[in-house]
């Protein structure tokens, strides 16, 4: 054989080729040669590559023998950031994983996944300078130095006292403040030497009080509990209890097992400054201090908490959404709380849920997964029927308290402005009387979401989306829940000049309305305007739990697993939102939410109530709720998910573009329409996104949908590249949204 030529053959034998992602929308790995001298990098392994006119940190996801690229074209990385691979072959794996289960570039898949320090290029441990007496120090006669140079000689005293290892300058800033004064005389004389060194330990974080005890399980936690020990690798359970039935318990005692074996466990949760209860109970009861990953940390904390739990030292690590990436050398256990919630389920960039790729993760460590809800959504209670996963209910609420009944009010035909109807007001009245507390819902913030004419009928709209303008009472100002843009409210109709009212409500009424009903009362709002400082969120729960304010207004913030000792009445306010919504979501969304927010009244030995304002009580939605909960509706939503073939009887895809012209934002999708070519996909649309346009771009979408997800995972894999190279797609913002959980 001569074919070859000899420094292509020489390449072949022996270059090595680094696969490189690099952190840029395009679906593939990039070929670089290692840097000319050091060792080799290995998969896992961070390096510095030329790309284009700039340099970007990669992440080797491979080392390979050839590149499809002629060996003169290949370019050199210039650094190798890790000496040691930073990510694991498991890690890798899920990196891969991620961008082929969603088609999402691999490279921002594997930025994603990494804190933001180390994407950025920073060393995962921080180089620290140190100082250290040399042999000459050593010797020194320390109190003759003192009588010339005293602070001299309390530092080189402070060093020879470490002894060889020196000690680093931030701990030398606190034995000495001023110690860089003095080390220059040291170092001039030879006394002191002077080097860098990567520091390894973190610091142990203070191990909490010893562990609470906790009380008894009950028969169906105690079951609960022995089925997840009794599985043996992968099993995913989906724990089905109502708020305050004991999921949390049964958590703690397979947490304490897994820590028990020296294993590792990861707790996903939906917000975790909404869940402080959680992790303090974590906390308390385990006696181990949790690393926390989650959106308010620092990059600094966020770097030092995954190290942690990448080094095993961290054996707790609870967090939100992008924790489900996070290094876990050990594992032993997964539990995604509250795996209803849509915060799991990233909406921009890319598209992962969190949940649904920690079950893959507990798939691929073989350990359990458990999932829990009290409205769990309806695939994972179809994978329960089909057999994959294993149902675990818990149908009481511990400690002997009693679930709310769920009352309707009526609405008739006039609401009043302010939402409230005398039905309500009397009920807040009743409970606080009673010594209770009241908690009105009502999922919109704002004043009112409308400022209408009075003469003319005309609505305020937002200039840059096909939405109305919400009208914001504390600083007087129409807002855009959408885009965000704001304006002074008007003084008159912008069409006819006549008098503009606000129409509706929204919680900054709500509140007005109740505290001048009860003047004597607290009322406290809690929505995103009134937490936005940090901290607030905290202290307005912390008052709520209290019990020291009587009635709580809030938005969907508040139906999130808080517990407050002293409520006992759940309003609703507007509870029509959802009745007739179009995405086949909409009655699972809607269950979920009420039951979600009922499971708030009367946690304790207090019977709770909850009333729904609806306008349309004869509705069979109701009915179904009020007798059979939201099993019930569940089951009934999945009788009709199975005729109409939506998910989980179909998989879909949501092909969304965004464009300044309308034109551009369809042309794209009929493009991919036509790349689309397989008789077990199908195609529907292009068509106008339910609003059309936001913050100045017309946006459209491309529905996929097949029976057969392999089906649709092929014409993916296949759209995705051709999509990248069409020339059009300059003019569009697009991405694809596997399993989307928003239709419209
Ligand atoms: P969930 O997580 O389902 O909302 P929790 O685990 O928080 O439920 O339990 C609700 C309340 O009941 C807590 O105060 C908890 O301490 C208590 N509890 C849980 N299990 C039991 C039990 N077996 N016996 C008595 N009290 C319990
Ligand atoms: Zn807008």
């Amino acid at each position: 054989m001569t074919g070859l030529a000899p420094d292509f053959a020489g390449i072949m034998s022996k270059q090595q080729v680094l696969k490189v992602a690099v952190g840029v929308p395009l679906s593939r790995l990039f070929d670089y040669l290692p840097p000319a001298d050091g060792p080799l990098p290995a998969a896992g392994c961070r390096v510095r590559v030329p790309f284009g006119r700039r340099r970007q940190v990669g992440l080797v996801m491979d080392v390979g023998a050839s590149s499809e690229l002629a060996p003169g074209k290949l370019k050199r990385a210039e650094a190798v950031l890790d000496e040691t691979p930073l990510l694991s072959a498991d890690d890798l794996w899920l990196i891969r994983f991620t961008s082929d289960y969603y088609h999402h570039p691999v490279g921002e898949v594997a930025a994603a996944a990494l804190p933001a320090l180390l994407r950025h290029g920073k060393a995962l441990y921080p180089v620290l300078e140190m100082l250290a007496a040399s042999d000459a120090g050593e010797q020194a006669d320390i109190d003759a130095l003192a009588k010339r140079a005293p602070k001299q000689a309390e530092l080189l005293g402070a060093l020879v006292d470490a002894g060889g290892n020196g000690l680093d300058a931030d701990t030398l800033t606190e034995l000495l403040p001023n110690w860089r004064r003095a080390v220059k005389g040291l170092l001039e004389k030879g006394l002191v030497t002077r080097f860098e060194q990567r520091s390894r330990a973190d610091e142990a974080a203070a191990v909490a009080e010893p562990p609470a005890p906790g009380p008894q399980l009950n028969a169906a936690q105690q079951q609960a509990v022995e089925a997840v020990r009794g599985s043996d690798g992968f099993a995913a359970f989906v724990l089905d209890g109502v708020t305050g039935s004991g999921k949390t318990e049964v958590y703690l005692h397979l947490v304490r097992d897994a820590l028990d074996a020296g294993r590792q466990v990861l707790v996903l949760v939906p917000e975790i400054g909404l869940t402080p209860q959680l992790v303090d109970r974590l906390r308390t009861r385990l006696g181990v201090e949790p690393a926390l990953l989650h959106s308010g940390l620092t990059d600094l904390e966020r770097l030092t908490a995954w190290r942690r739990a990448r080094s095993g030292d961290a054996r707790l690590v609870v967090g939100t959404r992008s924790a489900v990436f996070v290094p876990l050398p050990k594992p032993g256990l997964i539990i995604v709380d509250e795996e209803h919630d849509p915060s799991f389920k990233q909406q921009e960039g890319l598209r992962y849920s969190a949940r649904d790729l920690a079950i893959a993760r507990a798939n691929h460590f073989g350990v359990p997964v458990v999932l829990g809800s009290a409205t769990p959504t309806l695939e994972l209670l179809q994978h329960c029927r089909d057999g994959n996963y294993t149902h675990l209910s818990l149908p009481e609420r511990a400690g002997g308290a009693k679930p709310p009944a769920i009352r309707l009010v009526d609405l008739g035909r006039a609401p009043s402005d302010h939402g409230l109807s005398e039905l309500m007001i009397g009920a807040v009245r009743a409970h606080l009387e009673a010594g209770g507390q009241a908690l009105l819902f009502l999922n919109r913030r704002g004043f009112a979401p409308t400022l209408i004419c009075s003469h003319c009928g005309h609505v305020a709209e937002c200039r840059r989306c096909d939405s109305r303008m919400t009208v914001h009472a504390h600083d007087q100002s129409l807002r855009c829940h959408h885009c965000g843009s704001r304006r002074p409210l008007d003084a008159s109709c912008g069409e006819c000049g006549g008098a503009v009212r606000p129409l509706g409500a929204g919680t900054e009424r709500l509140e007005e309305a109740l505290q001048s009903t009860f003047p004597q009362r607290t009322v406290m709002r809690i929505d995103s305007d009134s937490t936005q400082q940090k901290g607030t969120m905290h202290d307005a729960l912390a008052t709520a739990t209290a019990g020291d304010a009587d009635i709580l207004v809030g938005t969907q913030m508040l139906s999130k697993g808080h517990h407050f000792p002293k409520l006992t009445l759940v309003g609703i306010i507007n509870a029509d939102q959802g009745l007739f919504g179009s995405d086949f979501r909409s009655d699972e969304r809607m269950a979920q939410s009420i039951v979600q927010v009922a499971g708030r009244a009367g946690r304790e030995q207090t019977l709770g109530e909850v009333l729904v304002q609806t306008a349309f009580p004869e509705h069979p939605f109701w009915r179904r709720l009020i007798d059979a909960g939201y099993a019930g509706v569940a089951a009934d939503a999945l009788d009709e998910r199975r005729s109409a073939h939506w998910p989980p009887f179909s998989r879909l895809a949501l092909i969304r573009s965004a464009a300044h012209r309308h034109a551009d934002a369809h042309a794209f999708l009929h493009a991919a329409r036509e790349l689309v070519d397989d008789a077990d996909v199908r195609v529907l649309g292009p068509v106008d996104a339910v609003m059309a346009r936001k913050a100045g771009r017309y946006r459209a979408q491309l529905l996929l949908q097949s029976a057969d997800r392999r089906a649709l995972h092929r014409a993916l894999a296949r759209l995705r590249p051709a999509l990248e190279a069409d020339p059009a797609a300059r003019k569009v913002r697009w991405s694809i949204d596997v399993d989307p959980i928003e239709l419209f």
